[in-house]
C-alpha cells in the first residue's frame, strides 16, 4: 500500500530529528497533504500508528492539514482552484491543466518534548 510507505517515511524523519535534537518523544506531527497530492487521509493516520509503534513518534497524535489544490488552465489562461486531479477547470470546464499547488505531504511542524 502507498500510504503504508508514505507514513513509513514520515515517522522515519520525525524520529530521526528528535534523535538528532535529543528529545525523548514526538507530541504532535503537523502534517500537510495537497488535495492533488494522491494521499489519503485517513489512511495515512491508520498506518501512521502502526509505523510508529517503537519509535520516538509512538503514541504522537497527527494533525493533517489538508492544503488546497491549484492549477493553471492552458484553456483559459489563469490559475483556478481544484479539488481533485479528475476535474476539469471550474473556470472554463477545460481538461489541459498543470498542478500547481496541493501536489505533495509534507511534515510541517513537530511538538517534542
Ligand atoms: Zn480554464
Amino acid at each position: 500500500m502507498h500510504e503504508m510507505s508514505l507514513a513509513e517515511s514520515v515517522v522515519d524523519l520525525v524520529d530521526y530529528r528528535a534523535r538528532r535534537d535529543g528529545y525523548q518523544r514526538v507530541k504532535t506531527v503537523r502534517l500537510e497533504i495537497g488535495k492533488l497530492s494522491g494521499v489519503e487521509p485517513e489512511a495515512i493516520r491508520f498506518c501512521f500508528d502502526e509505523v510508529a509503534s517503537g519509535t520516538l513518534a509512538e503514541g504522537a497524535a497527527l494533525d493533517i492539514l489538508e492544503q488546497d489544490g491549484q492549477a493553471w488552465c492552458f484553456d483559459c489562461g489563469q490559475l483556478v482552484p481544484l479539488a481533485a486531479r479528475s476535474d476539469p477547470c471550474p473556470e472554463c470546464g477545460g481538461f489541459r491543466l498543470r498542478m500547481d499547488e496541493g501536489v505533495a505531504m509534507r511534515v510541517k511542524e513537530l511538538e517534542i518534548e
